[in-house]
């Protein structure tokens, strides 16, 4: 741990780097809560460059809490479309009814409010505070804790409770009280740009003759890897109804999950979006799929129903890899399906959100369609 003149030495040379080199970002150019804390839920398990089209999108449409409080849960979903984890646009949503509701349209300061908000934890707390209000409030992340198992030579499953505590204390003391936002956002920046998973660039960091991980050579091989849930192969089989007109039809989001669904429930894995009729399977795919649309057609046409495979699509959710092979359904006219809605096919997202694997079912059916 380092403290006295190395510590202050320490914090200069992060902060004066971080501010010479910061990359520039949209949510860098404000101090407003509401978009800093909607960069910080984006930016979860969420790459830059992917996050900065949705946000600009977003807020475009909902600029401040009092708009997204106000919107449906259709409305926000079908703008997060695309980016995945969908709990977090639902959170959002509630969270923002909770800002409306108790803390007068206004972004909590204290950190027991903002935790008591759905979707924010202990990181997202300390980065929204310390970056809108300036509190004293250090983050841990994926990114923070490599940065500071390298730099302390931490070895082990820096995830086990015992170590991962010890990284919050380094990253507590550590924190500049003077700039808790700067300094946050600068051991970010550093792990995202510098101090990176695979190579770490040891000749270019500013704290290089801090990090005890470098002068012992293993920086590299810290954090150790913990050991990996085992992935599951999981096959679902869709049917993509297609009038002569071009439109499809999508089935309304499943209920919310229960708790402790199997790997192939079907409702988490297309995220509780809009979705085509979709079935796990062992066996013959469209053998399952044609039982499954018998329950669903109420007028019995779905004995004269021809479906035609349109390849194979792999998607991963967590741990789980998933092979779906599409079938698409020509009709005259689009059967009644309770709850159902018509969309064209050739661009499922215009109307109602859907997850990325039912964007990749409606691209292999057109695909297919077109190769024929
Ligand atoms: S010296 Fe290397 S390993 Fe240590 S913090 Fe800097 S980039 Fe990371």
């Amino acid at each position: 741990m380092l403290n006295g003149v190395d510590l202050v030495a320490f914090r200069k040379q992060l902060l004066g780097w971080f501010r010479q080199f910061r990359r520039d970002l949209p949510w860098r150019q404000t101090k407003d809560p509401y978009r800093i804390w909607l960069s910080e839920i984006m930016l979860q398990q969420t790459r830059v460059a992917a996050v900065i089209p949705y946000y600009e999108r977003f807020l475009k449409r909902f600029p401040n809490v009092q708009a997204l409080a106000n919107a449906s849960e259709e409305e926000v979903l079908r703008l997060w479309s695309g980016l995945g984890y969908y709990s977090r646009a639902r959170n959002l949503r509630k969270a923002a009814r909770q800002i409306v509701a108790n803390h007068g349209r206004k972004f909590p300061t204290g950190a027991g409010d903002a935790l008591a908000l759905p979707g924010i934890g202990n990181y997202t707390a300390a980065a929204i505070l310390s970056i809108a209000f300036e509190k004293k409030l250090a983050v841990v992340d994926g990114n923070v804790s490599r940065v500071l198992a390298r730099l302390g030579a931490i070895r082990g499953d820096i995830r086990e409770s015992q170590r991962w505590h010890a990284l919050q204390d380094s990253a507590d003391s550590y924190l500049d009280p003077d700039s808790p936002g700067d300094w946050n956002q600068a051991v970010m920046e550093l792990g995202a740009t510098i101090c990176t998973p695979k190579s770490p660039q040891c000749l270019l960091c500013p704290i290089a003759q801090f990090c005890e991980g470098r002068k012992l050579g293993i920086a590299e091989s810290l954090p150790e890897k913990r050991k990996k849930r085992a992935n599951v192969e999981v096959t679902l089989a869709a049917g993509v109804f297609a009038d002569e007109n071009g439109w499809t039809l999508l089935l309304p989001p499943p209920e919310e999950a229960h708790t402790a669904a199997p790997a192939d429930y079907v409702p988490t894995l297309v995220s509780r979006m809009w979705h085509f009729p979709t079935v796990s399977v062992t066996g013959d795919p469209s053998a399952k799929l044609r039982t499954s649309l018998r329950k669903l057609l109420r007028d019995g046409r779905n004995g004269s129903l021809r479906l035609a495979p349109a390849g194979k699509i792999r998607h991963s959710v967590t741990y789980r890899d998933i092979t779906i092979v599409p079938f698409r359904i020509s009709v005259k006219k689009l059967p009644r399906i309770k709850g159902a809605r018509r969309v064209p096919l050739h661009d499922v997202t215009s109307a109602l959100p859907v997850s990325n694997l039912t964007r990749k079912v409606a691209r292999a059916v057109l695909a297919a369609s077109a190769a024929r």
